[in-house]
């Protein structure tokens, strides 16, 4: 017996879009409750490399082009000063810039009044790079089994009888409609 729609579950990968990036933080894609892993644990599955890293199943291949990615440069470049600790990471990674350089960045705009601009502006990064997070892990999802483990480490199915096509299609206008929404604010 095929059960229906449930929108209670497509509702969640909406959130997940919309930005409520907790819920897919505290998920983790397609593992059962019986060979639960733990956090550093590595694996071979489906043919590829896992660990578990941060409490989410991860792909090591994509962390490590993730990691590639947002691999901070040893000095800042917009100021030379040597990048280091958390915050300058998390700088660097929104904005490809140092906290010192943001810092003075908000109070510049503060004072000439483009600090509404200027946050909108980051506000848009951020998104867009979670955006780019979600999709690629909701590719990994729906490549998958396509059950999704709570933090309860409860196996969700939440395809809700949609096929690999129309959750695709599903996916796919929630992420347009979220970009038409950051184009035009
Ligand atoms: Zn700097």
């Amino acid at each position: 017996m095929k059960k229906g729609i449930s929108e209670s579950k497509v509702q969640r990968m909406r959130n997940i879009v919309k930005g409520d990036y907790t819920k897919s933080v505290n998920t983790q894609v397609g593992y059962k409750k019986s060979d639960k892993k733990v956090e550093g644990d590595v694996w071979e599955e489906a043919g590829k490399t896992w660990t578990i890293k941060n409490g989410i199943k991860q792909n090591i291949s994509k962390m490590q082009s993730v990691r590639d990615l947002i691999k901070m440069p040893l000095t800042c470049p917009e100021c030379d000063k040597v990048m280091r600790g958390q915050f300058d990471r998390y700088h660097w990674k929104v904005d490809k810039k140092c906290l010192d350089c943001f810092t003075l960045e908000q109070k510049k705009s503060r004072a000439d009044g483009t600090y509404e601009k200027i946050q909108k502006e980051l506000f848009k990064k951020i998104k867009t790079s979670q955006i780019k997070d979600i999709t690629d892990e909701f590719e990994e999802w729906l490549d998958g089994n396509q059950t999704f483990v709570t933090e309860l480490g409860e196996v969700e199915d939440w395809s809700g009888g949609l096929n690999k096509a129309e959750l695709k299609a599903k996916f796919k206008k929630e992420l347009l409609d979220w970009k038409k929404h950051l184009s035009e604010m």
